[in-house]
């Protein structure tokens, strides 16, 4: 039987508090009760939660694109602390915007026999759609959380909450 993980899109510093260098505004202040609420449920049922957390060199040439953020060992790179990290969730730091590219994410979900991926965190049209995308690719059941998604622009929001439903086929719930 395939069993689900919950997948947390960057919920870090540098990407939530209020004046944060990348501070993805006050919809991403607002999901974080929810974020901690699906948290919650997927450790009491002893489910799989994975923290997936940009985490850049100084060097990153994405910051060609986006000011530094998320610099390896930084505060700002760090999980918000209002949200419950337990030993036995799994933390993967990555450096693009898919939560695939350069992890080991493929061999965790196929180890557990993952079958039922759900999503929340940020931004909805960045890492959010990119790493829905590969999940899609890879033929998993995505569940997106609208209340468990943001981003700094609310039309991009919309968009690919839309694209991700008729483009992908995630269930946006
Ligand atoms: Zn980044």
């Amino acid at each position: 039987m395939s069993r689900r993980a919950l997948l947390v899109i960057d919920m870090l510093n540098d990407f939530i508090q209020e004046g944060a260098v990348l501070d993805c505004g006050p919809s991403a202040r607002q999901i974080i009760p929810f974020v901690q609420e699906k948290i919650e449920e997927f450790h009491e049922a002893r489910d799989l939660v994975v923290f997936v957390c940009d985490n850049h060199q100084p060097s990153d040439p994405e910051f060609d694109l986006f000011p530094p953020h998320c610099v390896s060992g930084t505060p700002g790179a760090q999980i918000i602390p209002q949200l419950e990290v337990k030993d036995t969730d799994i933390i993967l730091p990555k450096k693009k915007y898919s939560a695939f590219f350069g992890t080991n994410l493929e061999e965790i979900l196929q180890e557990r026999q993952i079958g039922e991926v759900h999503v929340v965190g940020v931004c909805t049209s960045i890492c959010v759609m990119d790493t829905v995308g590969d999940l899609r690719n890879r033929d998993y059941q995505v569940i997106v959380y609208r209340q468990g998604v943001a981003d700094f622009d609310a039309a991009a929001h919309t968009f690919a909450l839309q694209r991700m439903e008729t483009i992908y086929g995630a269930k946006i719930i």
